[in-house]
């Protein structure tokens, strides 16, 4: 694969050609491709294989499964022009190739989520793309001969009403596969195993080739990292590694460095906000910046930038650090030491960059030292103190459970959006991915409430758990 700066020459592979649209991208395309759409294709599958890693965290079922890939796939895997679709797909499934080749954990995530990728896609498909597909494994599987079949139809037939499939097994082509290829077969017992042999039936066949894909891709991305490390990275300094260093910790949601919707929250109204509206990470600091009249620097950068975000104004933000600090440091010393990066983080000073609000991904991957409140409190919270946050934020008990259970298995980003749904009793369906996003996914719960009363003459009452104005019927 050839990266050029501008020119693009047409893609040699046609789309016309294959009658399934699913690859198993066995080796680098020979296309030339433009720098802008190495990126931008490679954030778009990124976006398909972070919402497969958060369908499968929320544990949704197979069939949900194929509905959501369905839907992601057609979101963010489109081209205008038709012939630059399979580009796409292959173009980015080779740069995702190279950027989560680099460390093990990247590696066994980027392998569990293509191939379950692929095999939602394998689904997707007609059934004549299906053995198409089929047909390129080459898999060295004889399928069962007659004779065979009748020796073992009574122990198929079981399995097959054990599984709730209905019918005989009679019209079914069964394929004898050794049973360690078909892991998710055997522990969901929905294959007939003798003498080391499972009996996979065509339908599901798919589990056989999720296994082959699986093997190949894994054995692609150890030999992408040797490339890597040995040539690549090098070679490609000025170029292509920024981007590939950049592409497995990026955010890929909206920007929120300017306040969009529900802008502009003034100096009166702060602490009621921060109650009902803010996300545990930035709660905690503003709780503790009230409390200390003090926030080391990670703790300023990463308040004061939401604060930015959500609609804070620069002489706001000013008077509001500076009424906390001068109570401990006073006045004039706020002035000299803290007044300075304030105004650096809206750009007005230094390079006048104007300074985007940090998103889940990088408070996440922080690393908090002593005496700092900045960070993610799913991650860098004990568990006793993270319970006692949750209690404090209205979050009941068994809610507060899903949460840790979310937590113990790392999903930090699924835990805060379990806690965005039991404080506002509705669902979040994409996850909370920034927190400013929290932020403005929370005032339109809490305004389209107010407008519902409103509406229909409700009456309302004040939650003293939220500090809000709540129909009478709502309760936490
Ligand atoms: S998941 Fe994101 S919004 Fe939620 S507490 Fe952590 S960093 Fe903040």
């Amino acid at each position: 694969m050839e990266i050029v700066g501008s020119r693009r020459k047409s893609s040699k592979s046609s789309a016309g050609d294959t009658v399934s649209t699913v690859r198993l991208y066995r080796s680098a395309p020979e296309l030339e491709v433009r720098l802008e759409d190495f990126e931008l294709y490679a954030v778009h599958r990124l976006r398909v294989l972070k919402g497969i890693s958060d369908g499968l965290s929320r544990g949704k079922k197979p069939n949900e499964m194929v509905d959501l890939v369905d839907k992601l796939w057609k979101v963010n895997m489109m081209h205008s022009e038709a012939h630059e679709v399979t580009n796409k797909d292959i173009i980015s499934h080779f740069v995702l190739r190279l950027v989560y080749c680099r460390e093990e954990e990247l590696r066994r995530w980027f392998l569990s989520m293509e191939t379950t990728l692929f095999r939602y896609r394998f689904q997707l498909e007609g059934s004549e793309a299906q053995r198409a597909l089929l047909a390129e494994f080459d898999l060295p599987y004889k399928a069962v001969s007659n004779a065979e079949y009748e020796s073992v139809k009574d122990k198929l037939n079981q399995v097959k009403s054990s599984t709730g499939q209905s019918g005989s097994s009679a019209d079914t082509v069964y394929y004898k596969v050794p049973f360690e290829q078909v892991p998710d077969l055997v522990a969901s017992r929905r294959v007939f195993i003798l003498k080391g042999y499972a009996y996979v039936a065509m339908n599901q066949v798919v589990s056989l080739l999720m296994t082959q894909y699986r093997s190949h891709l894994s054995k692609a991305l150890v030999l992408t990292n040797r490339k890597w490390t040995s040539m690549i990275r090098e070679q490609e300094k000025d170029r292509l590694t920024p981007i590939v260093e950049a592409l497995s910790t990026s955010y890929l949601g909206p920007d929120y460095s300017q306040p969009k919707e529900h802008a502009e929250i003034s100096l009166k109204d702060i602490d009621q906000v921060a109650k009902n509206s803010f996300p545990l990470c930035m709660r905690h600091l503003f709780e503790k910046l009230r409390e200390d009249h003090h926030l080391k620097h990670g703790g300023r950068m990463q308040l004061g930038l939401f604060l930015k975000g959500v609609g804070l104004n620069l002489d706001d933000a000013l008077a509001f650090w500076k009424a906390e600090f001068s109570r401990k440091a006073g006045a004039e010393r706020f002035d000299k030491e803290y007044a300075y990066s304030i105004r650096h983080n809206y750009g007005k000073e230094g390079k006048r960059t104007d300074y985007t609000p940090y998103s889940c991904q990088k408070i996440i991957s922080t690393t908090p030292g002593v005496g700092d409140h900045h960070g993610c409190p799913y991650r860098h919270f004990s568990e006793e103190n993270l319970r006692a946050a949750l209690s404090k934020m209205g979050v009941g008990n068994r809610a507060v459970e899903d949460v840790m259970d979310k937590v113990r298995n790392r999903h930090y980003q699924l835990a805060c959006t379990l806690t965005f749904e039991a404080v506002h009793g509705v669902s979040c369906d994409e996850g909370i991915n920034h927190p400013n996003q929290y932020y403005s996914d929370s005032k339109k719960v809490l305004e389209s409430r107010k407008n519902t009363c409103l509406k229909n003459d409700l009456k309302l009452c004040f939650c003293v758990m939220c500090f809000s104005f709540l129909p009478s019927q709502v309760s936490h």
